[in-house]
């Protein structure tokens, strides 16, 4: 069974505990989108909410911020010094949107072989855990993002780290899941992401059919008629059993989300939402199965 590597160095899957598959700790969306409020780098009111995180239970975050979103191996290092919390790195780029006008002049080959340098020599000593997200702007895969997802592809096939996708609002996780596949993947080692922030029953349906994980990671508790939604997703898919398929999480990625600022921080997922479940008559063990055992299978590639 394969160890996980956090940015303070390799732990057993079992020692994964309740995991967030999809969040930022230092995030900088401001750089491309150009509203200042996108941002995530209040190290202080970070681990704040990580602690509060760590208090209900919580022990492991996965950040999966790329490079042309601000990555910084040594701030996540930092992060998890100062919170107790194991963190996870991400190698990866994120959308077409925010590449480097380099990207265009690269082939497959080339981004490919620099994500599995980076997974098998890590960024200033610090190892990723898993490739993502890797994303898409609109309701389709461009041609250069085509290129990344297929290097994604062959770094996965080459490290055995799973892949996280982002779309938001379309049904392009199909395509992505499908070029992913093309080149090899099994697409248990895929999630899915942000599958909540469309509510088409169909299109879940597709994923978990097709053998990915369904990512529920906007679940950020923001507004309830929002969650009322992610729950009714998540016990739907739940109920015409894929539960070992679902993942969730909250995607904290601006100051907005943090308690110090008004949000909710790390801890809706494992608090308020887990409680909402169970009022819906999941069992200890389902919400076992969803927080803990569900994320270690998609890190470790384990029968857990
Ligand atoms: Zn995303």
């Amino acid at each position: 069974m394969m160890n996980i590597n956090t940015v303070l160095g390799p732990i057993a899957p079992e020692e994964l505990g309740v995991t967030l598959i999809h969040e930022h700790l230092y995030c900088e969306i401001h750089r491309v989108s150009g509203r200042l409020g996108d941002i995530l780098v209040d190290t202080d009111a970070i681990v704040e909410d990580l602690q509060a995180f760590a208090r209900l239970g919580g022990a492991t975050v996965c950040d999966v911020t790329t490079s042309d979103l601000g990555q910084d191996p040594r701030k996540l290092r930092e992060i998890a010094q100062r919170s107790g919390i194991n963190v996870l790195m991400s190698v990866g780029l994120y959308r077409g949107s925010f590449y480097e006008p380099s990207l265009h002049q690269r082939r497959t080959s080339d981004i490919a072989e620099e994500f599995v340098r980076i997974a098998t020599t890590g960024i200033d000593g610090v190892l990723p855990a898993l490739i993502g997200e890797i994303g898409v702007d609109g309701a389709f895969v461009s041609p250069a993002e085509e290129r990344v997802h297929r290097a994604a592809a062959r770094a996965q096939i080459a490290t055995g780290l799973p892949v996280m996708t982002h779309t938001i609002q379309t049904r392009a996780g199909l395509e992505q899941l499908a070029l992913l596949e093309e080149e090899g993947v099994d697409p248990s080692r895929v999630a899915v992401g942000h599958c909540d922030s469309l509510f088409d029953d169909a299109y879940h349906d597709e994923v978990v059919r097709r053998g990915a994980f369904a990512s529920f990671d906007l679940i950020r508790g923001l507004d309830p008629r929002t969650t009322a939604r992610q729950l009714e997703s998540v016990v739907r898919l739940a109920d015409a059993g894929f539960i070992e398929q679902i993942l969730l999480s909250q995607d904290v990625c601006y100051h907005a989300h943090l308690s110090a600022y008004g949000g909710k921080g790390y801890t809706f997922v494992i608090g308020a939402f887990a409680q909402q479940l169970r009022n819906r008559g999941f069992s200890t063990v389902n919400i076992e199965t969803i927080l803990v055992r569900n994320p270690a299978r998609f890190l470790s590639a384990a029968t857990l």
